[in-house]
């Protein structure tokens, strides 16, 4: 069925980079024999699921929607993978993204952008863009993706589905292609908050083969899904609602607020503070991670070589210089330059300042709050085409997902109404670090 859904709307939408038929029915026996012999017993066995293609599949091309790794087929699965094939889970495809997760709208691939399902004039958001349209379009029931900056929450609340970007060391990153190391993620992309919740659970976990994984054993996040919002006490930063924030969006949020008032919380505006530093400080420590993360891709040891060269620093340049697209460019340009000698303490030094004070004021709103409430983006999908000439703006739209990254908490994006145009909305609820409970919970009562 998934694969027939595919065939029906993937040459519009494009949301699949990759889906091997072969690889596919070959695990479908293997699953189906493994639920026969009782090797996979859980409720997850036998559903099908996307990959960003920024995670490593075994055997299966990952390429981050880049030149550069056009032919990589890595020889191990990541971890986040390899659990949800124990639990019997069935690997559809991989999906397109911005050109290594860097991006907002799906649109920096180098093999051609994806559609949202809503209105195929529109982008789904990004990075996750394939992901969420994939599961949007019921093309998969789940999918996987990545979120270093509101990657996972953005497009989910473009496409109309759910996403998870869960406290910093709860999902392994052992094979997820780095972009911002200290910030990325893999969370679950879902119909619903359930689906997202019992994928999460899945993935979730210690693991040594990454050294900043949080050992944890509140991972039963199913056991949250109740209809209850008495008592919770709920925070919304004021400064969420000035200006860039678009009328039907901030209508969603307020009839969200009404509603989830009626239904026992007790929702309360407050300052969160330093709220205009997000962004610069997220752009200059996710590019200086990235220009060194992405310093291996240099043409020798794996991913794409350039066939003329006159020695090897020849041999560097035009690899990378045909390998990597504009926006990756840029930020591997940015990253080397607030890295340099001379700018690095008054930029990139700066900014790991201004991330601890970022994480402060978070940690003094959770002394008062369960949880934050905020728009996941200022405006719902744009137009194909309308943003990537303005690069500044693109990034001024992570206003309400970035800073959730720089303090390393959960976050989750849940559907809230349509805007004028019937575009989907999405609604975010922003947890103290790891309380994805309390998030899942009020995300479910509230969808
Ligand atoms: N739009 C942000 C960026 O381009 C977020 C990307 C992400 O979360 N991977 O960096």
């Amino acid at each position: 069925a998934s694969l027939d859904q595919i065939g029906k709307v993937d040459s519009t939408l494009h949301a699949f980079l990759e889906t091997d038929e072969k690889k596919i029915y070959d695990r479908v026996k293997e699953v189906e024999s493994g639920i026969k012999t009782g090797k996979y017993t859980g409720p997850l066995a036998g559903v099908p699921v996307a990959v960003k293609d920024n995670i490593c599949t075994r055997d299966r091309k990952t390429t981050c929607a880049s030149r550069i790794l056009e032919n990589f087929v890595p020889p191990y699965d990541a971890e986040a993978v390899r659990r949800m094939e124990d639990a019997g889970m069935i690997v559809i495809g991989k999906t397109n993204m911005d050109e290594f997760a860097m991006g907002s709208t799906s649109e920096t691939s180098a093999y051609g952008i994806t559609r949202n399902p809503w209105d195929t004039d529109k982008v789904p958001g990004g990075s996750s863009g394939g992901s969420c349209a994939a599961v949007a379009a019921d093309e998969v029931f789940a999918a996987l993706g990545s979120d270093t900056g509101g990657s996972i929450r953005q497009p989910a609340a473009y496409c109309g589905v759910v996403g998870i970007k869960p406290t910093y060391g709860t999902v392994s990153r052992y094979g997820l292609i780095a972009y911002a190391s200290s910030l990325d993620q893999i969370g679950p992309v879902g119909k619903d908050v359930s689906d997202c919740a019992a994928l999460l659970e899945t993935v979730a976990g210690y693991d040594p083969k990454d050294s900043t994984s949080v050992m944890r054993k509140d991972l039963q996040f199913t056991g949250y899904l109740k209809k209850d919002l008495r008592g919770m006490k709920i925070g919304i930063p004021r400064e969420y609602l000035a200006e860039g924030l678009e009328k039907d969006v901030k209508r969603a949020l307020v009839d969200a607020v009404h509603l989830m008032t009626r239904n026992g919380a007790i929702v309360e505006f407050f300052s969160l503070g330093l709220v205009d530093y997000v962004i610069p400080a997220y752009y200059i420590i996710a590019s200086a991670e990235a220009s060194s993360n992405l310093a291996r891709f240099d043409g020798v040891k794996y991913g794409y070589r350039t066939e003329v060269f006159e020695g090897l620093h020849h041999m560097y340049k035009r690899t990378r210089a045909e390998g990597f697209g504009e926006e990756v460019k840029r930020r591997i340009l940015l990253g080397s330059f607030v890295l340099s000698s001379g700018y690095y303490d008054a930029y990139y030094l700066k900014a790991l300042k201004v991330k601890a004070m970022i994480k402060k004021a978070f940690d003094q709103a959770f002394v008062k709050y369960d949880m934050l409430l905020a728009p996941a983006a200022p405006s719902t999908a744009p137009k194909v085409g309308s943003s990537l000439s303005e690069p500044l703006n693109m990034y001024l739209s992570d206003i309400y997902t970035a800073g959730v990254n720089l303090a390393g908490l959960p976050a989750i994006s849940v559907p809230c109404g349509r805007d004028s145009s019937g575009m989907p909305v999405g609604l975010q609820f922003i947890g103290d670090c790891f309380q994805e409970k309390k998030i899942i919970q009020a995300a479910y009562a509230y969808e």
